[in-house]
């Protein structure tokens, strides 16, 4: 269930409700922010919206906005308060999503932490051709997902 409903045996509507505890560093009537229970580093936080919807594209439009604002206020408060050089933002959506809840991870980074750019091998392009097919792909999945009758 992603349409927003409580999910009864979801873990983060749990923590949502204050049904489970869960160190809160922010909250407000529709989202919370909390320490991750396991953190890549002291600090790591996990921003939720209150309400349940399980991946970034099932979030309504009207809270992807605050979300990200205070995704932005959370990397300034990490940084300041971790005395960190930056942050890692991150959204697993389905694949790596362990908690189907929608989170955004934030991170703090310093140089040399261990974390690499991205925890993944990266491969180049094999030719322009290949970029412009997938540019045109995805440039046309826009427009279609993107047009008010969703034609
Ligand atoms: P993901 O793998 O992207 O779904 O991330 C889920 C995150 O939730 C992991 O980093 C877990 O450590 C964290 N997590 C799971 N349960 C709890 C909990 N009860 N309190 C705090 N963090 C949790």
């Amino acid at each position: 269930m992603d349409d927003g409903r409580v999910s009864a045996s979801c873990i983060f509507c749990e923590i949502a409700s204050g049904r489970m505890p869960a160190p809160t560093v922010f909250e407000s009537e529709g989202l919370l922010a909390f320490l991750d229970h396991r953190p890549l580093f002291p600090g790591h936080c996990l921003l939720i919206p209150r309400q349940h919807y399980a991946t970034l594209p099932d979030l309504p439009a009207r809270v992807t906005g605050p979300l990200f604002r205070i995704a932005g206020l959370l990397c300034s408060a990490v940084e300041e308060a971790l005395e960190a050089q930056g942050t890692f933002v991150a959204i697993n959506n389905r694949i790596s999503q362990s908690v189907p809840h929608l989170h955004v991870h934030i991170v703090p980074r310093r140089e040399k932490d261990g974390l690499k750019g991205f925890f993944w091998p990266r491969k180049k392009y094999q030719s322009t051709d290949e970029i412009e097919s997938i540019r045109g792909k995805i440039g046309r999945a826009i427009q279609r997902l993107n047009s008010p009758l969703g034609t």
